[in-house]
């Protein structure tokens, strides 16, 4: 009954079986190697963006840090959600990268920034002249960091925000797979054609041991950020073992398969949620993350029944067992049915 986070999962056995394919002979180091050469096809060709500029990194934190350095001079501001991962959880690498670049953080419900705010937001900046923040890029994060997912309405509208004012738009995609299926429409479509500059794709939470692909749609940010990457300490010299990840996670839309499955976990366990009396539901299921208020002591009863789950604020022990505390739950590639039915009946027990 594993629901802690789609990094505790393993990696899908195609992935490994490609690993040892790979690790024959030797092959050009850097990113040279033969099998990225196909990879950036094989992107360009799913993003419909023949022109992208492609390149891999072992972590997301890498990903998204390095676009906004590439975006955001050290005087720029950028604006994304209050929740976002940029924000809350790499350890302000985002602003060292950028070489001190602020995040501006702006509000909006389920995860999302509010394009109003968004917009007043960044018209109060460049209002003090040499003293204050200068403009820069505005980051989404999709699927979000509450399991919820833009519509394309919504990301276009905050794009169209970022034009308005001449910055650029970055998408941390980490769980982008997930958003995808869960809107049915094409890559192109959740990035460049609603206005997105450059993607962190991400691999790592759904089958891939460590491989999240970095594109730009716009090739003429590419060499500055070669020598961001490098600097960064960030190119991997084995570069084969990222592509071959890579290769198989695109071929015969394992990526698209594996995301199916684990949004399809999660709406599994929250239509069991919501039949429960005593859940509630922070989000009706969009992608493979869900939100959920249980009292204390059905917390207590399903952790000594082996579920594991990160607890949102507040603690299991003590307290009174009927105060509502809220978990997170984070479904996997690999979330068998039989585990989350196991899960329900414990609920149900309470
Ligand atoms: C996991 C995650 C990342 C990347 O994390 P790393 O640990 O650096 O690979 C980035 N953004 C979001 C929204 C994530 O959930």
């Amino acid at each position: 009954m594993q629901f802690t986070s789609d990094n505790a999962g393993r990696v899908h056995p195609k992935v490994m079986e490609a690993l040892l394919r790979a690790n024959e002979g030797y092959a050009s180091p850097y990113g040279t190697d033969e099998i990225m050469i196909r990879v950036t096809a094989k992107i360009r060709e799913i993003f419909e963006a023949p022109q992208a500029a492609v390149y891999l990194v072992p972590l997301g934190t890498a990903a998204n840090s390095l676009i906004l350095a590439t975006f955001a001079q050290p005087w720029d501001t950028i604006f994304c959600h209050q929740t976002a991962h940029i924000q809350e959880d790499e350890c302000n690498a985002p602003e060292f990268y950028t070489g001190g670049a602020k995040l501006t953080l702006v509000e909006g419900a389920n995860g999302k920034m509010d394009a109003e705010a968004l917009k007043d937001a960044i018209g109060a900046e460049e209002s003090r002249g040499v003293h204050g923040p200068q403009r820069g890029p505005i980051s989404i994060t999709q699927a979000t960091e509450k399991g919820t997912v833009h519509s394309l309405e919504e990301l276009q509208a905050l794009c169209d925000v970022a034009k308005h004012f001449g910055v650029r738009a970055h998408m941390d995609g980490a769980r982008f797979s997930n958003a995808l299926v869960h809107l049915g429409c094409s890559p192109a479509e959740m990035t460049w054609k609603a206005g997105i500059d450059a993607v962190s794709f991400g691999g790592t939470k759904n089958g891939l041991m460590g491989v999240e692909a970095v594109i730009f749609f716009d090739p003429s940010s590419a060499w500055e950020f070669e020598l961001r990457r490098k600097r960064a300490a960030q190119l991997i010299s084995k570069h084969r073992y990222l592509s071959a990840q890579m290769e198989t996670y695109l071929a015969d839309d394992l990526w698209l398969e594996l995301a199916r499955s684990s949004n399809l976990a999660a709406s599994t366990l929250a239509r069991g949620l919501e039949q429960s009396p005593m859940a509630r539901l922070h989000n009706p299921p969009q992608s493979n993350m869900l939100f959920a208020d249980l009292p204390r002591k059905a917390h207590q009863h399903l952790h000594e029944k082996g579920a594991s789950y990160y607890l949102w604020g507040g603690s299991l022990e003590g307290g009174d067992p009927d105060e509502p505390l809220t978990a997170r739950f984070v479904t996997d590639w690999a979330a068998s049915d039989e585990n989350t039915q196991a899960f329900l009946a414990h609920l149900r027990d309470v």
